[in-house]
């Protein structure tokens, strides 16, 4: 009979078979990390994995841990990162895609390292909306999504959370020359004109054979 360690290594290796491709989409909440997934999805066939709808759901679907990530995410907290990651991994496997944004995930120091350690997935790049409070805290007040933690005392601990274990994940990230970083203060459509640059790098065209000054030199000589 199998154990909930089996299980948890069963769903691990199984998604390590396929090699997936993960961007991490971080940044303050009311930042535009969902608003913009949704556009990346479009024009890239990302799915799009928002770790706060898959808690959300988990807990109105009625399960054990409902009451607690409700608790949790009233207070603004960070939900233990097994539940998180097990519905992460449940939702990867679920879809059949290869390439996923994991969006508002890593949140803390300890959400990332978890995450490593059991599915060995490193991220391919960090996307990073940068926006200002006033700006995240504005939007948030006028998107009436009828989100419970959308008033302004869990918003302010929010961005506390934020500012506190979410900042040090993408100082990590920036050590390892892995994050793409947005100005994400400005409209939707101008946001994702840099979005896309990221996910569509223009390589500049250069004429076949006139490029020999830009190979290497065992191509130059041949
Ligand atoms: N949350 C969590 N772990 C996650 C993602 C979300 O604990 O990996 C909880 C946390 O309490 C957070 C809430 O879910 O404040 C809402 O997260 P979401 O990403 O939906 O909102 P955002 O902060 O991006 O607006
Ligand atoms: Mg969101």
């Amino acid at each position: 009979m199998g154990t909930a360690n089996d299980s948890s290594k069963d769903i691990s290796d199984r998604l390590a078979e396929k090699h997936p491709k993960v961007v991490f989409v971080l940044g303050g909440p009311g930042s535009g990390k969902g608003t913009q997934c949704e556009k990346i999805v479009q024009h890239f066939g990302y799915t799009h994995l928002s770790a706060g709808d898959l808690l959300r759901a988990e807990k109105n679907s009625g399960s054990e841990n409902g009451i607690m990530i409700q608790n949790m995410m009233n207070e603004g907290k960070i939900v233990p990162s097994e539940v998180t990651i097990k519905l992460l991994q449940k939702a990867m496997l679920d879809s059949g895609n290869d390439k996923f944004l994991i969006d508002g995930f890593p949140r803390n120091e300890e959400n990332r390292a978890a995450f490593e350690a059991l599915t060995k997935i490193e991220p391919e790049f960090v996307l990073y909306f940068n926006c200002p409070e006033k700006e995240m805290e504005r939007r948030i007040l006028n998107r009436n999504q009828g989100r419970e933690d959308d008033n302004i005392e869990t918003i302010r601990k929010r961005f506390k959370v934020f500012l506190e274990s979410s900042l040090p994940v993408i100082e990590y990230y920036k050590g390892k020359g892995k994050v793409r970083e947005i100005d994400a203060a400005k409209p939707v459509e101008e946001v994702f004109k840099e979005v896309k640059d990221i996910f569509n790098p223009k390589v500049p065209k250069v004429p076949k054979d006139e490029n020999v000054e830009g190979r290497c030199m065992c191509c130059a000589i041949l």
